[in-house]
């Protein structure tokens, strides 16, 4: 068949997007043709002087919310998103898929009615991370799209497309949740987690890669975390932590360097140590095949991670680790279920910093149970270790969102959290603008103390 894969805007644009390029090479090995639209670069390119604030990551609600949409976003993107309906025509495709998230519902949304309408026969399906059951019955009672690829997508899609392209009459496929040959939406079992072993180099060959804010490629070591945080959602997406091989890994890094002269690379896993040894034997391999390339990405904080191990990364390329410290105060660390001690900060951070490796860290600001005593302990692991970190990523305050412990377990936190209004403690200790104060006064206190910030304040 021929498939185009879409993905839009708003992404901050560092690199091609591997969800899509990894689809793509799943497809591509069973013999399909495959089309790539990034038209989150393509846009952010475009209207990048007049419009390109609202790419960054504290804008999202202007992307999420339909009315602030209509308003401040919509304007500048809607002859682009024409543009896009062209393309798609143009290369008269069998089926779309649009590789969905929170902050790209708006234009994907709009895109799908509209290719729907020009193109009634047109195969849509969505994946991606906004798949949830809802969302996917609303399109689907709407007979805007044909299917909805719920988790990981590479064998869901192929079992899809081979359905539509050999006209098998459809009962359900798992994975997915689709219109049946009797016209019914139906829901197919979960699908066993993917081999990460099995998967095929993402394919980045179809991108203009001088459109990117970064000069390197996305890398997946694995997918999923081996901790379950209660303000994060990685675990429940993906639900167990799996690794590629360290050869396989080297590979992709090799293959990448000599058909596209891409030396830096940005690791997207949740985190680079979830498998220490894994970890080693990679670093062991690039150090002794002399492969020389850059890397980066986020690591947690654990007893593991060595001095010698540090070493070997910084040998084998590693440039900065970015650890998910979030906060200085033990008390809010156990209460997100963080499991490591501040010592344990102290140590990982020094330790890498000795290493040659820069150090990054995020901070999470109003977790349920942060007072203003725990707002300043954070506050004062920053300043202790200002001259080990590189740069801080104070980030946006807590949001609340699903698939995480909190949202499935508001009371135990004592939150209140009403549709369309900001999430609060009942007794109000935690507030929005008590948390938009913490938050605003934290990057005042990083300008006093010298120290880099990352996004949002910055597209990088
Ligand atoms: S916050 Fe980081 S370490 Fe914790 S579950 Fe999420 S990805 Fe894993």
């Amino acid at each position: 068949m021929r498939v185009g894969l879409v993905f839009l805007p708003a992404w901050i644009p560092y690199n091609p997007p591997l969800g899509i390029s990894c689809i793509s090479a799943a497809l591509l090995k069973e013999g399909h043709t495959v089309e790539l639209f990034d038209y989150n670069v393509l846009i952010y390119d475009e209207v990048k002087d007049q419009a390109g604030k609202y790419w960054l990551m504290d804008q999202a609600d202007k992307w999420e919310n339909k009315q602030k949409f209509d308003k401040y976003i919509f304007p500048h993107i809607a002859p682009y998103l024409k543009n896009l309906i062209k393309d798609i025509a143009s290369k008269q495709l069998d089926a779309v898929g649009f590789s969905t998230y929170t902050s790209n519902s708006q234009p994907s949304s709009i895109v799908i009615q509209m290719l729907k309408r020009v193109f009634p026969d047109l195969k849509i399906f969505i994946g991606g991370a906004l798949v949830e059951d809802s969302f996917a019955y609303e399109l689907l009672e709407d007979r805007l799209i044909d299917a909805a690829i719920l988790g990981e997508g590479e064998e869901s899609a192929i079992e899809l497309l081979k359905h539509w392209q050999d006209d098998i009459p459809i009962t359900k496929i798992a994975g997915t949740i689709v219109r049946n040959k009797d016209d019914e939406i139906v829901k197919g079992d979960k699908r066993p987690l993917l081999n990460m072993k099995n998967l095929p180099i993402p394919d980045f060959s179809k991108f203009d890669l001088s459109k990117y804010t970064s000069k390197g490629f996305p890398v997946e070591f694995s997918r999923g975390c081996v901790a379950k945080c209660t303000f994060c959602s990685e675990t429940n997406y993906w639900v167990s932590f799996r690794t590629k091989t360290p050869a396989q890994v080297f590979k992709e890094f090799k293959y990448f360097k000599e058909t596209f002269g891409v030396d830096q690379f940005r690791i997207v896993d949740s985190l680079m140590n979830g498998n220490h040894k894994m970890l080693e034997d990679m670093c062991d391999l690039i150090i002794s095949e002399g492969l020389k390339i850059n890397w980066y990405g986020f690591c947690r904080i654990s007893n593991k991670l060595t001095p010698e191990l540090l070493a070997k990364m910084k040998k084998a390329g590693c440039i900065h680790v970015n650890y998910g410290i979030e906060s200085g105060s033990q008390k809010v660390l156990d209460l997100m279920k963080k499991r490591y001690k501040l010592s344990e900060i102290y140590k990982n951070v020094k330790d890498t910093y000795e290493s040659g490796i820069e150090v990054h860290s995020q901070i999470l600001i109003g977790f349920p149970g942060e007072g203003w005593f725990e707002y300043f302990e954070t506050l004062k692991l920053i300043f202790n270790l200002r001259n080990f970190f590189h740069k801080i990523y104070p980030g946006i305050p807590l949001d609340i969102t699903t698939r995480t412990h909190i949202f499935d377990n508001l009371d135990s936190y004592n939150v209140i959290n009403e549709p369309g209004k900001p999430w609060r403690t009942k007794d109000n200790s935690n507030t929005i603008n008590i948390r938009k104060f913490r938050h605003w006064f934290l990057i005042k206190f990083l300008n006093t103390i010298k120290m880099q910030q990352g996004y949002p304040l910055a597209v990088e």
